[in-house]
């Protein structure tokens, strides 16, 4: 195990400071935070933790929070009800597209860019916003751990800013793909991204997905280990948008992004990897965590097209 910090350190020395990209700015609390902080973290699938650099600093989850909402979803649907409602397809195209809407009516093509991931909010069981929200936060919690916790903050400056996904929204409703209130899909959509995690609870979330579905921190099945092959498919097809195709060639690895900097990889049956690091590269993907995850990944010869 040695062997692995030892990975983890030089990844982080060596890429930790890279120069490039710039915050997102979109969001203004993102826009503020220090671009030089970074952390990279391995958690493996019996539990042990590795780390370095600002491993404890909680950052905006961001489309992270995507990949928990599709797992509740898979949970309370099953795989064959959620891909026909929302897909499992790459858009090709960036996140918060209306294009990717425009061009394929039958439905929102992936739960990992925002008009799926409205989608899936609306699936998910509940008969008012706060029990739709509550679920969503516990599921990020059990799949991460309980730090996790809302940012007022956050939230405030996102919800006052949001007006293309409402715009989203009101699109997928008007073609029959919100399976409920759009606003509220949307509020609770906007609540779940402004959720504050750090980066080794971020790698707990990949390592319990490389554990089919068991925590390996707190000891709990999350998820049906059934699930987890979905979701799995989906990371590696649209987890960093339209740079997908290229993180799939070069690191072979399903992982998700955030704009808050936030980048999680799974090596099933392994372990997860997190890193963090605000300056985004024009994808909307973190440059230094793209970086740090690739190197670890390449120094540990984990890539699943490779084995
Ligand atoms: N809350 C952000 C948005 O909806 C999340 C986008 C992202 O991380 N790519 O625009």
């Amino acid at each position: 195990m040695k062997e692995l910090q030892q990975a983890v350190a030089k990844a982080y020395a060596q890429h930790a400071q890279a120069h490039g990209g710039r915050n997102a700015d979109y969001i203004p609390y993102l826009a503020d935070v220090p671009p030089q902080l970074a952390a990279l973290a391995v958690v493996t699938a019996e539990g042990e933790v590795f780390s370095a650099g600002d491993a404890d600093f909680a950052f905006a989850i961001e489309s992270i929070s995507k990949v928990c909402t599709l797992a509740l979803a898979l949970e309370e649907k099953g795989a064959a009800a959620v891909r026909s409602k929302i897909g499992a397809s790459p858009t090709g195209l960036p996140f918060n597209s209306v294009m990717a809407l425009e061009l394929h009516h039958d439905k929102p093509l992936s739960p990992l860019v925002n008009a799926g991931a409205m989608a899936s909010v609306s699936l998910i069981e509940a008969d008012s916003a706060e029990a739709r929200w509550q679920k969503i936060l516990d599921c990020q919690r059990a799949l991460g751990s309980d730090a996790v916790q809302l940012s007022a903050e956050v939230n405030q400056s996102e919800q006052t800013t949001n007006f293309h996904n409402r715009a989203i929204a009101w699109l997928l409703y008007s073609a029959g793909f919100i399976y409920g209130d759009p606003m509220e899909a949307c509020d609770v959509y906007t609540r779940q991204c402004s959720t504050l995690i750090n980066t080794v609870d971020l790698a707990t979330i990949a390592a319990t997905l490389a554990a089919q579905g068991i925590n390996p921190r707190s000891g709990k099945r999350v998820l049906k280990a059934q699930n987890v092959a979905p979701i799995l498919a989906e990371m590696m097809m649209e987890g960093l948008y339209d740079g997908s195709g290229e993180w799939a060639y070069t690191v072979g690895l399903p992982a998700k992004s955030g704009v808050g900097g936030g980048l999680m990889a799974v090596v099933p049956g392994k372990l997860g990897i997190a890193a963090f690091s605000p300056p985004l590269d024009k994808h909307g993907n973190s440059v230094r965590a793209q970086k740090m995850v690739a190197q670890l990944a390449q120094d540990l010869g984990f890539n699943l097209f490779n084995a």
